[in-house]
């Protein structure tokens, strides 16, 4: 049976063209060892059945990603009857490029010139002849979407098909000419199929083609010694490329006429991009809009109104001596303003944990307590479940409201905008800009992260973004984050929470950077591949497609909180409440549990972090929830507000005035903090420490089966602990004796040194 290939660039509408073509008859398959989805269907109203392969979107031929490496071996090796490049009309430039490598090939071709119904409609015209004949291809208007001119195409490329097409070059004007010309008959003399385009592949040391001609390599080595280049030096593979653009630019754009010759001024996305895209402003502008998100979401003093006007606090008279809103109007309007106008995403949470969450679930507190059950099961009911569930549960909002302002971002177009900024600098760091939608997503949840990685084309560059993703701090950390600030800026009274939660998502940020790099350039050396990508025009989120996505992570995150936190709470509860002979504890016999004997164990592990022996004698209960949060990072503020009730509970400490409210995460912190005596400096390091630390249960299972082996996997995870280790000393004993500065900075410089002597020496 005949078989025509379908190749074209990502979005050029190749799926809706396939649709079209082959109806009902498509089945999806994977393409041998990739999880590359490879359709194929037929197409009956030929002469002849065709059966129709759609080849993975890609911009070019060379060998960086599966998509393209499956396209190119798929159409030299296959031997396809045909191959329909299709071209989005809209973009006529970019989508040519790929045409230009295509055409090298020696397979019959046509070109579909899709969205044609895009182009009429802006009032451009194409001379579609003009650019057939300046190709040298069938060229025919197509509109996949409204199915006009699938007929013609297929007609086309079937009698195309039926004779035989050298592959072309448009390099033949370049300078280039006599050193491809001088390869491709030396190929075609050794009889290697398609010799221009390999000849070309070649000449770029394209590692597939290098790998599979190691003979003719050392041939082309010397016709190119005579060559160079003013402009490129020897670099070929940009040589080739900017050849490429060139003759695409002069002599098949102009087949385009545009209603509007002004378009080539700066539309209004190239004018924002001009700004936000910048060489130098690109970055801090990026953190700038990262910090207004944080800001949005977290701060007590929108825009810093409180503080530039001096606005005042709501009046004592309105409290109870133990700080409660007298009266529900009150209650309502704290949850907006006290000192400040708050936040959108304060406003929100306050709201849903203080009138929510908070009223029912108090009444139902008050009734467990006057239930008459035994006292343990109401401790197990009132502070094991319900604190213990609401404390996660109140930053539901909140999370909500940073994904909210992340996906507009996303949605809109600006993070493909970070990628490219990006890229420049990450390529000094040894990785590609590809690998920053990855840990974009790791903000959301490292799984998918980790499980995106496989577009990443190096392996080595896969394992170190795999190593670095939980880094940036997830959806289910958040709580950390936020109840630690809260319960600093509560018990401390320093900082601001939005600052606090900022400061440690960059911190994040920059202990993966400096991960990266460092394992690049010791472990995990390796080229970076160049990174391509298409720059979206900027549009307005999607609303409807915003509230799904939110309605989706509130569904999970409650479908946890319900499921692995609610059974983690009751077994920590259990756990602290019977010691090692199983006899029920009274709350303030606390030590003496299980889990506090075990955390005591391991407490002075942590010292060098500061939460470890120098902590009173509840200290152990931060190393029981940093343990707790392996199994999912909620369960860390969980633990804390499961014990709240008993810490307080114990006799001789003294909280004073504090009205806690242990459902509150930030208020079960501030009782950690009462009970224990931890310093700022050591809440911080204890955020890094579990920010940086082996992730969660699920994350640790994809990165063992995206990871190469079972040895990558294993120093991994050993990557994690002493990661966490030395950032939270980092953070614990600068915060505490900044002049400690000076000696990390020291061992940071001998570590410099020491790898580069090492790397001199191996080069050598
Ligand atoms: P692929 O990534 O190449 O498979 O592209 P898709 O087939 O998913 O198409 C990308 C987008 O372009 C979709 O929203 C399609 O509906 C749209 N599209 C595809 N072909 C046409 C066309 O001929 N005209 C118009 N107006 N839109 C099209």
């Amino acid at each position: 049976m005949m078989k025509f290939a379908l190749a074209g660039n990502p979005n050029s509408g190749k799926t809706t063209l396939f649709n079209g073509l082959t109806g009902a008859t498509a089945h999806v398959g994977n393409w041998p060892g990739v999880t590359v989805d490879k359709r194929e269907g037929l197409y009956k109203k030929c002469a002849e059945p065709i059966s129709i392969v759609d080849l993975p979107g890609i911009y070019s031929l060379s060998p960086y990603t599966p998509e393209e490496v499956i396209a190119r071996n798929f159409v030299l090796e296959e031997n396809p009857d045909c191959v329909i490049n299709i071209v989005d009309a809209t973009n006529l430039e970019r989508n040519l490029y790929l045409t230009t490598q295509l055409m090298e090939i020696d397979v019959p071709m046509v070109i579909a010139l899709n969205m044609i119904d895009v182009v009429d409609k802006s009032g451009d015209r194409i001379n579609e002849k003009e650019l057939e004949q300046r190709l040298g291809l069938p060229v025919i208007r197509v509109s996949a979407l409204k199915g006009e001119g699938l007929q013609e195409l297929m007609e086309r490329a079937y009698q195309a098909s039926k004779q035989k097409r050298n592959g072309v070059t448009v390099l033949e004007d370049s300078a280039l000419k006599h050193l491809i010309s001088d390869i491709t008959i030396a190929l075609d003399g050794q009889n290697v199929q398609n010799p221009l385009f390999h000849a070309i592949k070649l000449i770029e040391q394209d590692e597939l083609e290098v790998e599979m001609h190691k003979e003719t390599v050392k041939m082309v080595e010397a016709f190119k010694k005579t060559f160079t280049d003013e402009l490129f030096g020897n670099d070929f593979e940009a040589l080739i490329a900017d050849g490429r653009y060139k003759y695409i630019t002069n002599n098949f754009s102009v087949v385009m006429q545009h209603k509007n010759p002004d378009r080539f001024r700066l539309t209004k996305s190239d004018r924002i991009d001009k700004a936000l895209t910048h060489r130098i402003w690109g970055i801090p502008i990026f953190l700038g809009i990262l910090f207004f998100i944080f800001h949005l979401t977290f701060s007590e003093d929108l825009f810093f109104l409180g503080s530039i006007f001096g606005l005042p606090e709501l009046p004592e008279a309105w409290y109870t001596p133990e700080g409660d809103p007298i009266n529900f109007w009150v209650l309502l309007l704290s949850c907006f303003y006290n000192g400040g106008v708050f936040s959108p995403g304060c406003i929100i949470n306050n709201l849903w944990n203080e009138i929510i969450v908070g009223i029912p679930f108090g009444a139902l507190q008050g009734l467990v307590e006057e239930s008459g059950m035994q006292s343990w099961a109401i401790g197990l009911i009132n502070n094991g479940i319900i604190d213990g569930l609401c404390g996660v549960l109140s930053f539901l909002p909140w999370i909500l409201t940073l994904f909210c302002l992340f996906s507009i971002l996303e949605d809109s177009g600006y993070m493909a905008r970070v990628a490219f900024i990006l890229d420049r600098l990450f390529r000094k760091f040894g990785l590609s800009g590809r690998a920053f939608m990855p840990m974009i997503m790791g903000f959301g949840c490292s799984v998918p992260a980790m499980i995106n990685t496989r577009t990443l084309a190096d392996d080595k560059e896969r394992t170190a973004t795999v190593r670095v993703i939980p880094f940036f701090s997830c959806g289910a950390k958040l709580p950390i984050l936020t109840a630690i600030a809260g319960g600093i800026v509560a018990a401390y009274g320093v900082g601001n929470a939005d600052i606090i939660t900022y400061s440690m998502y960059v911190l994040g940020i920059v202990t993966a950077v400096i991960s990266v790099l460092a394992m690049r350039s010791t472990t995990l050396k390796g080229e970076t591949p160049p990174f391509i990508m298409e720059l979206p025009a900027y549009h307005p989120p999607r609303f409807k497609s915003l509230i799904l996505l939110l309605w989706d992570k509130a569904k999970h995150f409650i479908k946890k909180a319900f499921t692995i936190i609610l059974a983690s709470t009751i077994i920590i509860w259990v756990l602290t409440h019977f010691d090692f002979s199983w006899k029920l504890l009274e709350d303030d016999q606390i030590n003496q549990s299980i889990l506090a004997q075990l955390g005591m164990l391991f407490q002075p592990l942590f010292t060098p972090m500061g939460f470890g022996s120098q902590l009173g004698q509840f200290g152990w209960v931060f190393v029981v929830a940093a343990v707790t949060g392996l199994i999912a990072k909620e369960n860390v503020i969980a633990t804390f507000s499961t014990l709240a009730a008993c810490l307080m509970a114990v006799s001789g400490l003294d909280f004073g005035n504090l009205a806690i409210n242990a459902e509150d995460g930030i208020d079960a912190v501030r009782a950690m903090i009462q009970a224990t005596g931890i310093t700022v400096p050591a809440l911080l390091s204890f955020i890094a420490f579990n920010m940086t630390t082996i992730p969660c249960f699920a994350a640790v299972a994809t990165a063992k089966s995206e990871l190469i082996n079972k040895k990558t996997y294993n120093l991994t995870l050993l990557f994690w602990v002493v990661t966490s280790y030395i950032v939270g000393a980092v953070v614990y004993t600068v915060g505490s004796w900044w002049w400690t500065a000076f000696i990390w900075a020291l061992v940071a410089a001998l570590a410099v040194v020491v790898i580069k002597l090492y790397n001199l020496r191996r080069n050598s």
